[in-house]
């Protein structure tokens, strides 16, 4: 029988009134949730009263939205559209089972060590040269940190960067989870359109003016949800206007290897001068998801704080993981297992898109990545399209989730990367004909 803070403490800590308090303890008394005895104060009552479905934390408030993306991952389905991930049978699994007891031969230790807490140091020079070489980043090893998955890069930088009330520019439509990161800490949220051909950087000036944000978070290659791309030109405009008004940006590029024909423009960490540009380059999407591998990169005077926040999580990302992902990101293998892996998402892209062809259904062509960002007739309900799919084994993202203002009606995101070509073929057809079905065509 948990015992109650008194009306007094309870007052004290959330700085209100102790009538307030006293009240709610009356209203909790009058339900039966709570009890008094031998007026030695308030007990939760033995029947259970606070289910645990209710818990009061911070961090599953009302500032988050209910994810809905694990709510439609949960569901088991044949035609997985809704999840943005490589299929399993396209990745490296045989490689990492032969080679797993050779990184144990050659480090017998690394089960029974940490990891440092900014990451493997072998691991970030390696890291280190391909980024240099690649993109041309002015760095050193000591400006990268590894962390579990661009997640945790995310929520940490967020934690790091946003105070309650702090203006947030944000993509929209955007990686849904990154809404609800931003939204827990208290950020105001101030979107920001993303056009095929990048945004109004007119309107991203003005916003920077009259808001002030702390940072613009944004994901402009293959950029998920929508698969466009920010152009060169815009980039380097972005990074001066990111200077100028003192705005960090987070730059989230998880898909960058990811393109079909040519290589995407470069990432604006390139065009950074002054180090307000953070770059996140997860290797979950194209190597392994469950080694949760990521590389942070910051300019030098913010490492120390990402160091603070990094081992307040957890102290340094597990050193199995990384020295796995270092064994084949230095082997010729990775490069030969990208351009295949290329060539199957271009072919899986092409199936969808042939398919949806025969429909009124509006989107654009990425030129890399993982979805296409589709647009259906306005009269078509989303929620009863989903209701619908998911009977019949098929499940999607609705576009809404991914919109921070939530307004989005008529748009899905349909993943090409999880599911063989025959699923695919398939999977699109069976959906198309049910939103034909639901339409009354
Ligand atoms: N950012 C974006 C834009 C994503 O699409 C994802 C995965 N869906 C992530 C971050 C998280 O990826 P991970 O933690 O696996 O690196």
């Amino acid at each position: 029988h948990e015992k109650l803070p008194s009306v007094r403490l309870l007052a004290a800590e959330l700085n209100v009134h102790r009538l307030t308090v006293f009240k709610a303890y009356q209203l909790l008394k009058e339900e039966k949730k709570v009890y008094v005895k031998d007026k030695s104060g308030y007990y939760v009552h033995p029947g259970g009263a606070m289910p645990l479905d209710n818990l009061d934390s911070p961090i599953v408030s009302s500032y988050v939205q209910k994810s809905h993306l694990s709510e439609i991952h949960k569901v088991p389905v044949t035609y997985q559209f809704s999840y943005a991930l490589i299929d399993p049978n396209l990745l490296p699994n045989r490689f990492f089972s032969e080679y797993v007891k050779e990184i144990f031969d050659l480090y017998p230790k690394v089960l029974s060590s940490y990891s440092t807490v900014q990451g493997d140091e072998e691991l970030r020079e390696a890291l280190c040269r391909y980024f240099m070489d690649m993109h041309r980043f002015h760095l050193s090893p000591e400006d990268i940190m590894i962390t579990s998955g661009s997640q945790q890069a995310l929520d940490l930088l967020a934690r790091m960067l946003v105070q309650p009330r702090d203006a947030v520019l944000i993509e929209r439509p955007t990686y849904s989870a990154a809404i609800d990161i931003f939204r827990q800490l208290g950020a105001q949220l101030i979107p920001v359109e993303i056009h095929p051909n990048g945004y109004d950087l007119d309107q991203v000036e003005a916003y920077m003016k009259r808001y002030k944000p702390r940072l613009f978070y944004l994901n402009p290659t293959y950029h998920n949800p929508t698969g466009y791309t920010v152009p060169a030109e815009q980039r380097k405009q972005l990074v001066e206007l990111a200077e100028r008004y003192r705005c960090f940006v987070i730059e989230d590029d998880p898909f960058r290897d990811m393109y079909f024909e040519s290589e995407p423009p470069p990432p604006l960490f390139s065009y950074s001068v002054e180090g307000y540009v953070v770059y996140i380059r997860s290797f979950s999407k194209y190597v392994a998801p469950g080694l949760r591998i990521a590389a942070v990169c910051l300019h030098p005077s913010l490492v120390s704080h990402f160091f603070t926040v990094k081992s307040l999580a957890d102290n340094g990302s597990p050193l199995l993981n990384q020295k796995i992902f270092l064994h084949y990101f230095s082997s010729s293998r990775m490069q030969q297992h990208i351009e295949k892996l290329r060539t199957a998402l271009n072919v899986r892209k092409t199936i969808m898109e042939e398919e949806l062809s025969a429909t009124a259904w509006r989107w654009n062509s990425p030129a890399g990545g993982l979805n296409l960002w589709v647009k259906l007739p306005e009269s078509l309900s989303m929620e009863a399209l989903l209701a619908k799919s998911i009977e019949q084994s098929i499940s999607f993202v609705p576009g809404s989730i991914c919109d921070p203002l939530k307004e989005t009606k008529s748009w899905l995101r349909l993943s090409y990367s999880y599911i063989s070509e025959k699923q695919l073929r398939e999977g699109t057809k069976l959906l198309i004909s049910m939103a034909s079905e639901l339409a009354g065509t």
